[in-house]
C-alpha cells in the first residue's frame, strides 16, 4: 500500500485523496477467533504537516467474521475505525511505531499498510455475538437455547 507524495513533498498539492481497497491477506490481521476475510475499504487524505510530517486522516471499513462467543454460529459484523496518524520522514520504515506515536517514511513513498493494520486491531473487539442477548448454549447438553428448550437445569452442579 505505497502512495507516491512527491506532489506533496513540493508543495504542488496541499493533500492526496486516497480511496483505496486493500485486500485482506495483505492486512493479516486476526485476533483468536475474529478475522477479516474480506477487502477493507479505506477513504481518506495525506496532508502535509510541514517539516517531513505527513498527517494521515480517514476512515476505514472491514467486515469482521469469527463465531458467536456463546452459541458458536458464525457471525459478520461491520466495523468502521477513524484514522489519523502522523508520518515522519526519515524515521524507520520498518512499520514499528516510534515513541512519539508516528510513523516513518524515507523519500516519497509513504505506506498506509502498518497505521492501517495498527488501527483495525486495536479496534478488534475482545469478542463477537450474534445478538448482545444471545442465549448460548446449554452447559448440560449443547442445545442451542436460541433456538430449542432443552429443559436441563440450568443451575450449576458444584459437586
Ligand atoms: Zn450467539
Ligand atoms: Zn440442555
Amino acid at each position: 500500500m505505497l502512495i507516491d507524495i512527491h506532489a506533496l513533498s513540493h508543495g504542488r498539492a496541499a493533500s492526496i485523496e486516497i480511496e483505496t481497497e486493500i485486500p485482506a491477506h495483505e492486512l493479516a490481521v486476526s485476533l483468536q477467533e475474529i478475522r477479516v476475510d474480506s477487502p477493507v475499504h479505506f477513504v481518506g487524505r495525506l496532508t502535509n504537516a510541514g517539516r517531513g510530517a505527513i498527517h494521515l486522516e480517514g476512515t476505514l471499513s472491514a467486515e469482521l467474521t469469527g463465531l458467536c462467543a456463546r452459541c458458536l454460529v458464525p457471525v459478520t459484523r461491520p466495523v468502521v475505525v477513524a484514522i489519523s496518524e502522523m508520518f515522519r520522514s526519515g524515521m524507520t520504515t520498518d512499520g514499528a511505531e516510534s515513541a512519539d506515536g508516528s510513523y516513518g517514511y524515507r523519500g516519497y513513498t509513504l505506506d498506509l499498510l502498518p497505521p492501517l493494520r495498527d488501527n483495525l486491531v486495536l479496534a478488534l473487539p475482545q469478542r463477537l455475538l450474534c445478538r448482545e442477548d444471545c442465549l448460548g448454549l446449554c452447559p448440560v447438553c449443547g442445545a442451542d437455547r436460541n433456538t430449542t428448550t432443552c429443559g436441563c437445569a440450568t443451575a450449576e452442579q458444584n459437586d
